[in-house]
């Protein structure tokens, strides 16, 4: 197996044709649509033309790979969506220019390994669909998993700027680059320039007395915001203000809290059934450890990627600079949030 250093140079290689892949669907939004004639297509296209993309680089620089994706071909080989195929072939094309339809399908289904394997790769193409759709937040989330412990990560935030002063909302036209290796750290790089030189990422822990600055989920059914306001409520009672929440889709949360624009991302559990899925954090947890937060569960535990295609062992997540992180998980438990989860 090659080591971690080649592993993370194919992933960012990767993640950023996925990007551009995502970038030129954006582009092409009103077109995919009258394809289509369906007006979530733009997500369903880019979501198998980016996963097509880094099965197809990550089988080209490594060879064969077990790649855990979110996606599967069944949907897209249907007949009735023909037009969905050729929108997303076409998606393809301006990455992969020889890409026929044989190759977009079984490279998506490169995508069908599972996880009983030492070391794999796992991938949301696509995550955080919803700021995809309205063009704000959203990433490309590839890591490689090796007994239980995301070892690489490479997150692309394709309409996240480098410049802290930027609105989230507001789409970066470079986009940004995270690439992680457990114990080496991470680097920045452009999301269209992924050959620049990476500006590596290390955040300062928070200074007591300073606002606490947090981030979480647009989505109320994936972070419960209630608890959000009790936390920022408790912590504020005992002399650490905190302000209004930023709220942004996708793991750009880890990438913002790893290089210390916000001060913690918090995922509050909704209910009690849901189990986070490893593609949904295991590039971005990374990120954040690497650049020198904690990243725990809301009760303080590691997150367990060695369960499967869920993190069965885990409620929530709660990343943060260790002094933040502690004082995080206090309010959570003076508070019995989770109790019921
Ligand atoms: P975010 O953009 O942070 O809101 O996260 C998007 C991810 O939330 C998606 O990729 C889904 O896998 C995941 N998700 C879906 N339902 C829930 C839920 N009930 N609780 C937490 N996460 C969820
Ligand atoms: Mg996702």
């Amino acid at each position: 197996m090659p080591d971690h250093s080649t592993l993370a140079a194919a992933a960012t290689h990767a993640v950023s044709l996925a990007a551009a892949v995502c970038r030129e669907v954006q582009r092409a939004l009103e077109q995919v649509k009258a394809i289509t004639k369906d007006d979530k297509s733009p997500v369903t296209v880019a979501d198998f033309a980016s996963q097509a993309i880094v099965a197809k680089v990550l089988t080209d620089k490594l060879g064969k790979v077990i790649l855990v994706g979110e996606e599967d071909s069944k949907w897209l080989r249907e007949d009735g969506h023909a037009p969905h195929r050729a929108a997303t072939l076409a998606a393809l094309q301006t990455v992969w220019e020889e890409a026929t339809e044989d190759d977009l399908l079984e490279a998506i289904d490169v995508g069908s390994g599972d996880t009983h394997h030492n070391g794999f790769w796992t991938l949301d193409p696509v995550d955080g669909t919803k700021g995809f759709l309205r063009n704000q937040q959203y990433a490309i989330a590839l890591a490689y998993i090796e007994r239980g412990r995301p070892v690489v990560g490479a997150l692309a935030c394709p309409n996240l700027a480098r410049n802290f002063n930027a609105d989230f909302n507001h789409p970066d036209r470079h986009g940004t680059i995270y690439t992680a290796i457990r114990g080496l750290g991470v680097g920045e790089t452009p999301a269209d320039d992924p050959g620049a030189k990476p500006v590596t990422i290390k955040r300062l822990d928070h200074e007591e007395g300073q606002p606490i600055a947090i981030c979480e989920s647009v989505e109320s059914s994936h972070s419960k915001q209630d608890d959000t306001a009790r936390i920022t409520g408790y912590l504020a009672g005992h002399g650490h203000p905190a302000g209004e929440p930023a709220r942004l889709d996708s793991q750009a949360k880890y990438a913002v809290t790893a290089r210390g624009q916000a001060d913690a991302y918090l995922r509050l559990p909704t209910r009690k059934d849901y189990v986070e899925r490893i593609w949904d954090h295991a590039a971005g947890s990374l990120v954040a450890i690497e650049a020198g937060c904690s990243v725990t569960d809301i009760f303080g535990n590691e997150l367990d990627f060695s369960h499967g295609r869920g993190l069965e062992k885990n409620k929530g997540v709660i990343c943060a600079p260790p002094r933040v992180h502690g004082l995080v998980i206090g309010a959570v438990e003076a508070l019995g949030i989770g109790n019921d989860a």
